[in-house]
């Protein structure tokens, strides 16, 4: 095989990689991903939200619960020393039952506040369910899709593997002297430096070549690199 041929090899082997490269980069769980991260990020923003009016509540009620737990414990005081005996005075007697009652009338409203809150902490306790649930829902959605991109990436990291031996094994029939042009060629034209010449068409850009510049490349010898006058690219003769 001559070195222009064993170079055409090469580059069919760097452009299939190239190509592999390009869907390893481009499969679309990477975006699937993206889009559900982002999803991800809102939904724990509600989480967040929510979270914050539960325990706003939470704390509302406790706050309740203490107050009730000490005015129980002083009307339970007040109504032990009402039923003692020790109070005799009718006037204080009197003025202690009123306490009781006023203490046990207060205890009530805080009871209806109390259940109040926990009317409200209702629905809040159901978005929270919901909105676990939704997280839950993403979760195995990323876990289902980071496992897809897993499996992609090994599939193709495997043929890259296969096309890279396979482009070392042509490689070494090329001449070390050629490699400079070649990268260059690559990194200028696309990724294309070398086509081969079919007729009088340059298969790199599809250009004809003139009839002038076919006959004098045909009279070259075999080992003079030849450029298509069209793109600039390394041709390769038959
Ligand atoms: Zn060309």
């Amino acid at each position: 095989m001559s070195r222009w041929e064993s170079l055409l090899v090469v580059q069919q082997h760097d452009t299939r990689a190239d190509q592999l490269v390009h869907r390893s980069e481009t499969l679309p769980q990477r975006a699937a991903l993206a889009d559900v991260g982002e999803q991800l990020t809102v939904l724990d923003g509600r989480i967040g939200g929510v979270e914050q009016r539960r325990a706003d509540l939470a704390r509302s009620q406790q706050r309740l619960e203490d107050e009730i737990a000490s005015l129980s414990e002083r009307a339970n005081q007040a109504e032990k020393q009402l039923y003692s005996g020790s109070v005799t005075n009718p006037r204080e007697l009197q003025a202690l039952q009123d306490d009781v009652a006023s203490i046990r009338r207060r205890i009530g409203q805080l009871e209806d506040d109390e259940l109040e809150i926990m009317e409200l902490a209702e629905p809040v306790d159901a978005e929270r369910s919901a909105l676990a649930g939704e997280r839950a829902r993403l979760d195995s959605e990323i876990e289902r899709l980071t496992g897809e991109l897993a499996e992609g990436e090994a599939e193709i990291a495997a043929e890259l593997d296969t096309e890279r031996r396979a482009r070392d094994e042509a490689a070494a029939g090329v001449p070390d002297e050629l490699w400079a042009e070649y990268d260059t060629l690559r990194s200028q034209l696309g990724g294309i430096a070398v086509a081969r010449l079919v007729g009088a068409t340059c298969q790199g850009c599809h250009l004809a070549l003139s009839a002038v510049e076919v006959d004098r490349i045909r009279k070259l010898p075999v080992d003079e690199p030849v450029h298509c006058e069209e793109c600039g690219r390394l041709l390769v003769r038959d």
